[in-house]
């Protein structure tokens, strides 16, 4: 669900013939950890930043049963 992870997942190098697809990198470089950006750390990033990113931090919040997330594009309960 997390823009991040998918951009994660879909940057795995696959080595099946069927499963092969062109890499999707993340664009730009990690953040300086000293001089984070205002609101979620990967706003700079990410291709689903709102507004709402580059002001304020994304709580944990309630993806399903299991799993939580911090974004405020993914879908939560
Ligand atoms: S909170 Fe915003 S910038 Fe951060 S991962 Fe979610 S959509 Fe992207």
């Amino acid at each position: 669900m997390h823009p991040y992870t998918r951009g994660l997942m879909a940057s795995i190098p696959r080595s099946r013939p069927a499963s092969r697809t062109a890499l999707v990198p993340v664009k730009g470089q990690p953040p300086n950890l000293s001089q984070l950006p205002l609101g979620c750390s990967f706003n700079p990033r990410c291709s689903e930043a709102l507004d709402r990113c580059r002001r304020d931090m994304p709580e944990l919040m309630k993806a399903n049963d299991k799993h939580l997330h911090a974004c405020w594009a993914a879908p939560h309960v």
